[in-house]
């Protein structure tokens, strides 16, 4: 049996005739650009996540800096965020002129509210913070608004990992004054090429994002200010609207496998992390801990089954930050800590009920 990390071929099945009529349909309006099929998106995905407004752009990097220029970030501005997650979550704060604040995660992985208070309260200059929910868990949203109020923070969460993801009954991205997410074709929400979304509940803010993703335009030919050229196509957004009506049911089936391994994998050397309070997670990726990750790995690998590592590398450790202001408080231990042993086990929506239980016997006959 072959178990796969994703599964395209499986999806193109399902989705092959929506799409082609999607491309048949943009094709015929000729309009490519921030049309109809956008505008229709940005509506539908606003509403199924439970915030106001939804602008989409070329990608979940971008729409970070996008966010964070709506925010008014300035050059040398601090900004808290984690050392663990997908490189770019630092690289737009780094691109907006922030000055990185790295903290340590907590033992699920994600970044350590209370070690925020504590680096909040001793350094007052640092105005924005930008968390990541990562692996499809949501922070506590209780906990992160409560850090806003008391530090006056200025949030931009980075959900690219965590669409539709709640914290008790409220949607992740609704704390913050901007939510991004990423449409990166591995994610939860993945699009035929790149594409990404900011989110956002006050229309003042969407229309400084909308002006920011295309090229700071209020009017055609009018910059007020200076922006990007971040736009998601007609195309990408056809095919989204298509798949966002999947999305319920391919999140409830990642649920179960998630419920299965945690239920079912039984072996003192592989452990799982906890959810944070709260959190109906959407298990984008399914992290493990594991001391000799590595023959694990091999292991699985040999019997057929993909997995992946996130991440082999802390983001502090990266050899692009040499050079570049940042701040690291303290040592990261949790973080490196999952840099060592974590190991991502297969849960896209197309898993057969038959290649969770190999994964899971997989797992369970490890013998190191
Ligand atoms: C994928 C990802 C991004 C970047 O999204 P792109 O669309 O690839 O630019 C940012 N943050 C996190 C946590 C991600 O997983």
């Amino acid at each position: 049996m072959k178990v796969s990390f994703n599964s395209f071929a499986r999806q193109w099945e399902e989705i092959k005739e929506p799409t082609l009529q999607a491309l048949d349909r943009v094709g015929e309006s000729g309009w490519y650009i921030l049309g109809r099929e956008v505008a229709a998106f940005e509506k539908q995905l606003a509403s199924q996540w439970g915030l106001p407004f939804a602008v989409g752009c070329a990608n979940g990097l971008d729409a970070i800096e996008i966010g964070l220029r709506a925010l008014g970030l300035r050059n040398g501005d601090k900004v808290l965020t984690t050392s663990l997650s997908a490189f770019a979550t630092t690289l737009a704060i780094v691109r907006t002129g922030g000055v990185p604040v790295f903290i340590d995660v907590d033992d699920s992985g994600l970044v350590d509210l209370d070690e925020a208070a504590q680096i909040l309260e001793s350094d007052p200059s640092i105005k924005y913070f930008v968390p990541v929910h990562l692996y499809g868990h949501c922070l506590n949203l209780d906990a992160l608004e409560k850090l806003k109020s008391r530090f006056g923070l200025k949030i931009v969460e980075d959900c690219a990992q965590s669409i539709l993801a709640r914290s008790g009954n409220r949607p992740c991205g609704s704390v913050g004054e901007v939510a991004t997410t990423s449409f990166y074709p591995t994610k939860n929400l993945g699009c035929i090429g790149d594409g990404g979304a900011a989110l956002c509940r006050d229309e003042k803010i969407a229309s400084h994002l909308r002006s920011l993703r295309d090229y700071g335009q209020t009017a055609k030919y009018e910059h007020t200010i200076l922006g990007l050229n971040s736009r998601l196509d007609e195309l990408q957004a056809a095919f989204l609207s298509n798949l966002l009506l999947l999305l319920e049911g391919a999140t409830a089936k990642r649920r179960r496998t998630a419920a299965r391994y945690r239920a079912e994998i039984k072996n003192n050397r592989i452990s799982i992390p906890p959810v944070p309070a709260d959190s109906d997670s959407v298990w984008h990726l399914f992290p493990t801990l594991v001391e000799g990750r590595d023959e694990l790995q091999r292991h699985l690998k040999d019997s057929g089954i993909e997995t992946a590592v996130h991440y082999p590398v802390s983001i502090h450790s990266q050899k692009a930050l040499d050079g570049v202001p940042y701040q690291v408080v303290g040592t990261l231990k949790n973080t490196e800590r999952f840099c060592t042993q974590e190991l991502s086990l297969p849960i896209h929506p197309y898993l057969t009920e038959e290649e969770v239980t190999f994964v899971i016997e997989t797992c369970n006959h490890w013998r190191p």
